[in-house]
């Protein structure tokens, strides 16, 4: 019987029933969002008139009136205590990248042995909590610790279910006293608010009424990796940093290209269905659901939604894959690149815009609409060339530089795919075809007269390595990090479209109606033209990529700390405070906040990398090595007997590698005590990875303490 851990582990795992198939029974889909305050629960709560004057608020997204705050109150208690709520919580989402719950019972002791429940309009609409144990990156000093939360009726109160009960849950902003945002969903509600603005402004200009409804709109799609539990606890990388920092590749990984899209196995299955289920009673549209491409690996889709309640729902999604995952003996990672040598994991944030029920990204079926969708195009194409820096930095992290770049990611440098029928109208819109041969082409597209070809839909245009990609009716970022929240992203997405927007605008306000059309084809040409250099449909992982960008003055900035700098960019900041999005002030402290959580999590990586190396790994390696030194002293003078010389030969192998474990150990130990170490560190611990991996290569599999890639990324 063997005393490795490991071995029992994948005993168990090798021993564990397949999950029994269910009997086969009608399903209907009556509990979706029976766990939501939505409209059927404020009718069936609230009188008639405080309902009409909720979801007024809520569609409208006028200020709550404060008057119906206490029926509000009121009815949502009751809603809750019949669902099994005993206590309520503002659910906020502050810096630290997730989200944030203090509970309070409705209890309210109302004598001796006596209790009633309580739950009044300003529970609803305010809390207090104490700041001080959030990020605040200096906006906060500590002295004034408290913190603010408001209610956002835009987003539904919701229930969230535990072993023991249930919790109501009211989405709510986080700000400091003076006002300023501390929290992730702020920002992303004034910048729909200034984007809304600028639709309209937009529309008008197009001559349509500018007073309808414009809607952002998210669809992310989530990809992460299940691991059996038992690995997870095995590793202390992962339990402490969500990556793995050690292991060596395994023979076979996703080369074959086998796992993408393949049979999704039974306890996979089970686990999905059960996220599915507790996501619907949410009300969250989970509906796609497959194998990615690495093993182990998978993805789910929503579909899209309001991009405030979209945020709000990824946020969800990411903690129910987390908990369902514990039900099932398994463990979710949602780290960017839990494994080096194979894919990482992606949340691609998929955003459109529509104003009165019109997708503004939809191509249309006549010459007026496309003129339309070519102006927005237009205005997207030159908010992602102007402001690529601040695209960068909203998904910088340090889990994210592992993966950006990486060779199956988008990389660094952000450019935009239109795929190539649409490249090709651009490019002969921006008389592209004129410069290059210097006389006109009988070809050329005539705004607002002639129709675009039908574009293919993604299925067919299909690119993966580009970080902003056009597909068919939307525009897919795909640099966002599998873990982080889509508020930043779609913060600055909805800001950069805005400035572009108004500045299309202010020229279109000028136009006369008669010559409109030729006053809009010039337009952009010369918009396109001036923004070509963003453009980009071939490899973007190819070195002659990274090329070509610098020398079409594209910035790339590969890590986190060179991204950060976009923040302190007085042109950044005089935008997105000019749009009310964020205040210098604001924008500072998310720089602070961002380069601190950087240097905080390298230096906890490398201190779980030394003390897994030298605890865990050394001492095995000692063992064996040992044992190889007593054979060796035993075979003394038979030194002609069968095997002596490979014994040898490993006992020389072991004894260097373990000789450079430790030189490199010290080395890491060093550049963690240096000042500033950042590249050091990185230096120090790629090098002791190295010694650690190639020794799992050699040392006895029995006694290999940590579980290892093959192990962990195919055991289903
Ligand atoms: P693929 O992996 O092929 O890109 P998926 O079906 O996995 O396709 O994901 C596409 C995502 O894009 C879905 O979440 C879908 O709801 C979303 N989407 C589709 N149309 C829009 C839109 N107009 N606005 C925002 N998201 C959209
Ligand atoms: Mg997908």
């Amino acid at each position: 019987m063997s005393d490795n851990k490991r071995i029992h582990i994948l005993d168990a795992i090798a021993n564990r029933p397949a999950p029994a198939l269910l009997p086969a029974s009608p399903v209907d889909f009556s509990d979706y969002g029976i766990d939501v305050f939505g409209t059927a629960a404020i009718r069936a709560h609230l009188s008639k008139k405080t309902a009409d004057r909720l979801l007024e608020t809520i569609t409208e997204r006028t200020p709550l009136d404060p008057a119906i705050a206490e029926d509000v109150a009121h009815g949502m208690c009751s809603w809750a205590m019949e669902r099994g709520a005993t206590h309520f919580t503002h659910w906020f989402q502050p810096l630290n990248g997730g989200t944030a719950e203090k509970h309070t019972a409705f209890l309210e002791p109302s004598g001796p042995a006596e209790a009633l429940a309580h739950f009044s309009g300003k529970n609803l609409i305010v809390g207090e909590p104490d700041a001080s144990s959030f990020p605040s990156g200096g906006l906060r000093c500590t002295f004034e610790a408290r913190g603010y939360t408001a209610w956002d009726p835009t987003s539904p109160a919701f229930i969230k279910r535990h072993p023991a009960g249930a919790t109501l849950c009211i989405p709510t902003v986080f700000c400091s006293y003076t006002g300023e945002a501390l929290d992730k969903k702020t920002p992303l509600l004034r910048s729909v608010q200034a984007l809304e603005r600028s639709v309209r402004r937009f529309m008008k200009a197009f001559g349509h009424p500018a007073d309808a409804h414009v809607s952002i709109t998210l669809g992310a799609e989530q990809e992460y990796f299940l691991i059996d539990r038992g690995y997870y606890f095995a590793r202390p990388d992962l339990v402490q940093t969500g990556r793995t920092l050690f292991g060596a590749p395994p023979a076979k990984h996703q080369q074959l290209e086998d796992h993408y899209f393949g049979a999704i196995k039974p306890r996979i299955l089970k686990f999905m269905a059960e996220v599915e289920h507790d996501l619907w009673r949410l009300g969250i549209p989970a509906t796609t659901r497959h194998n990615e491409a690495a093993p182990a690996q998978f993805e789910l889709a929503p579909v899209f939604e309001d991009l405030n309640l979209a945020v709000d729902h990824n946020m969800l999604v990411m903690e129910v894959l987390r908990q369902v995952a514990r039900r099932n003996g398994l463990h979710c990672l949602l780290h960017e690149k839990p494994f080096a040598g194979v894919n990482g994991s992606g949340k691609h944030n998929n955003w459109s815009l529509s104003y009165d029920g019109r997708n503004l990204l939809d191509p249309g079926s006549n010459p007026a609409d496309n003129a339309l969708f070519l102006t927005v195009l237009a205005a997207i194409v030159r908010a992602v060339d102007l402001h690529a820096d601040l695209l960068r930095v909203s998904t910088a992290g340090i889990g994210n530089d592992h993966r950006l770049g990486a060779n199956e990611a988008p990389p660094a440098i952000m450019s935009v795919f239109l795929g190539d029928q649409l490249m090709a109208i651009v490019d002969d819109l921006a008389g592209n075809q004129q410069q290059k041969t210097g006389k006109p082409t009988s070809t050329t597209l005539r705004v607002g007269v002639d129709a675009l070809p039908p574009l293919p839909r993604d299925t067919t245009d299909r690119h993966r390595t580009s970080p902003f990609a056009f597909t068919g009716n939307k525009f897919e970022f795909r640099a966002v990090g599998s873990s982080q929240s889509c508020a930043t992203a779609d913060c600055v997405v909805n800001t950069i479209v805005a400035e572009s927007l108004d500045a299309l605008s202010a020229e279109i306000e000028t136009f006369q109606p008669a010559s409109f059309n030729a006053s809009l084809q010039d337009l952009l040409r010369r918009t396109f033209r001036a923004h070509r250099r963003i453009l980009f449909g071939g490899d973007n992982y190819s070195a002659e990529w990274r090329k070509e960008a610098s020398r079409r003055g594209l910035p790339n900035a590969p890590t986190t700390p060179d991204a950060l700098l976009a923040y302190k960019n007085p042109e950044n900041q005089r935008l997105l405070e000019s749009y009310g999005v964020l205040s210098s002030a604001e924008m500072a402290s998310r720089y602070e906040i961002c380069i601190a959580e950087y240097r905080r999590k390298s230096g906890i990586e490398a201190r779980v990398a030394l003390d897994i190396a030298r605890n865990i790994v050394a001492p095995a390696v000692e063992a064996e090595y040992g044992e190889l030194a007593a054979s060796l002293h035993h075979l003394a003078g038979h030194s002609s007997a069968p095997g002596t010389k490979a014994i040898r030969a490993k006992f020389s192998l072991l004894g260097t590698g373990l000789d450079t474990l430790h030189d490199r150990c010290a080395a890491l130990e060093a550049a963690i005590a240096a000042p500033d170490s950042k590249k050091i560190l990185a230096h120090a611990l790629a090098a002791l990875r190295d010694t650690v991996d190639g020794l799992e290569l050699i040392a006895d599999d029995a006694r290999w303490p940590l579980p290892k890639y093959r192990e962990m990324l195919s055991m289903y």
